[in-house]
């Protein structure tokens, strides 16, 4: 490696490994996952389906494939695992492919300011907002929001089966990057099915959750495909995958994801993913219980020294995440991205988030009213409850009592400092390094 990229990468590394990581939509991969990632799997092609390839050379690929295929459909108790989708986003584009017409086909899913992806988003270029969301730039998809119950942060099911019943979509999309509580899957996929739409659910966020058996089983509440992104909650490398467990729809759903949407699949994080599916089998039950145990200590910790975290009233979250109003500090700290800035200051990092109401109250994403705070990756480094405690002390140093956050750094450094291993995945004893995978030759 050349001195300045490897410098570029030292420093980074230095400064992760003393932070407390807390963005909802990230992860760690286990030593062993990162030596499968790291196979000469990663200078190869192997386009088409597991033993059908048009290459030469993939007898081996095809049975690493098979092999993940067979560990997720049993981690997820589904018939169906296509592994090739190489991102989440490219897993919905599977599901829009199979499920809407291409060009003014009709989508009924979140909007973004109440938790929606990017991936769900229209396109509208000239009127209102600029928004150059997945499902319209590129499959022209009409979208329809399902409608939002503030209160609990939920989809309301009774607004959005109005809506669904009198926009007739083709497809009804769950799932959502503001993920607190399950969504209503059962009763609006049987209203879903009565005007004729197909269900998804874009699992991207919480696939790790629903894996292990936590947070809801969307294939056996009426989706009739899961998308999701492998590296969220299921702590594998970066890379998507799509499930179904109807007969009827394997066929579909193929051809949907090739050769419309890849080539070459990225062959050494599917390697990756085996392996990180038989760190979950393993050890998914106990990992993501703590995972949403850490939330909800998080959450209550946080509450009880002033924060306004969204949905006291529901025990505040059910998944990884949790999401804090912050709008009462817009004249002593200032708002989501002033405290995002001042949070990495102190080596904290998180990331700002809209509030379902802060557009309409004349707020921007760039300074949002929200927070959001995930507890996938600090639970995978071996905290637990009382770290929550102390990471919600470190918040109300800064944002509440004003404490420089350079002086805040330095006890971040030293608390992170206990914890600089992974667990929940192989070679529990002794337990392997964070990062140590990062080698500088
Ligand atoms: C993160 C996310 C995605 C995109 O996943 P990538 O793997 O980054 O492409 C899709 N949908 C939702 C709801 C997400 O939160």
């Amino acid at each position: 490696m050349t001195n300045r990229i490897r410098s570029i990468l030292e420093k980074h590394t230095e400064m992760i490994q003393n932070a407390i990581p807390l963005i909802a939509s990230e992860n760690i991969t286990s030593p062993a996952v990162d030596e499968a990632c790291n196979s000469d799997f990663s200078h190869r092609y192997a386009e088409g389906w597991t033993g059908n390839r048009v290459y030469a050379g993939c007898k081996y690929i095809d049975e690493v494939e098979a092999l993940c295929m067979d560990l997720t459909k049993d981690y997820f108790e589904c018939i169906h695992a296509d592994v090739r989708p190489v991102s989440g986003v490219m897993a919905n584009l599977v599901l829009y492919n199979a499920f809407t017409s291409r060009n003014n086909g009709k989508l009924c899913c979140m909007s973004i300011p109440k938790g929606g992806h990017i991936s769900h988003g229209p396109y509208r270029a000239t009127s209102g907002r600029k928004v150059y969301g997945t499902a319209g730039t590129v499959r022209g998809l009409e979208i329809q929001y399902l409608a939002f119950d503030e209160e609990n942060m939920n989809i309301d099911p009774d607004e959005s089966a109005k809506i669904i019943r009198e926009f007739e979509p083709e497809m009804v999309m769950f799932g959502a990057s503001v993920f607190l509580f399950p969504h209503p899957v059962k009763e609006l996929s049987d209203v879903a099915k009565e005007v004729g739409a197909y269900v998804g659910y874009d699992a991207a966020h919480v696939a790790g959750l629903i894996g292990s058996g936590y947070f809801q089983d969307p294939l056996r509440e009426g989706a009739d495909a899961m998308s999701l992104s492998t590296h969220k909650t299921l702590p594998g490398p970066q890379h998507g995958a799509v499930l179904s467990n109807r007969e009827d729809l394997v066929k579909k759903l193929r051809h949907a994801a090739f050769p419309a949407l890849f080539s070459n699949h990225h062959l050494h994080n599917v390697a990756g993913l085996a392996v990180a599916i038989e760190e979950m089998l393993e050890y998914g039950k106990t990992y993501h219980k703590q995972v949403i145990e850490n939330a909800q200590a998080f959450a209550q910790a946080l509450y009880e020294r002033g924060f306004n975290v969204l949905c006291e009233h529901k025990g505040f979250t059910e998944s990884h995440q949790i999401v804090v109003d912050i709008t009462g500090f817009k004249d002593t700290v200032g708002l989501g991205g002033d405290i995002e800035s001042i949070l990495e200051e102190a080596n904290i990092i998180i990331n700002r988030n809209l509030l379902p109401w802060d557009i309409r109250e004349g707020r921007h994403y760039m300074n949002p009213g929200g927070l959001r705070l995930g507890t996938s990756e600090v639970t995978r480094l071996g905290m637990g409850k009382n770290e929550m405690v102390d990471i919600a002390e470190f918040f109300k140093q800064i944002i509440i009592d004003g404490k420089d956050p350079k002086e805040v750094k330095k006890d971040v450094k030293a608390f992170r400092d206990d914890f600089q291993e992974i667990n929940y995945c192989f070679q529990e004893s002794p337990k392997p390094k964070a990062y140590e995978y990062i080698k500088f030759y």
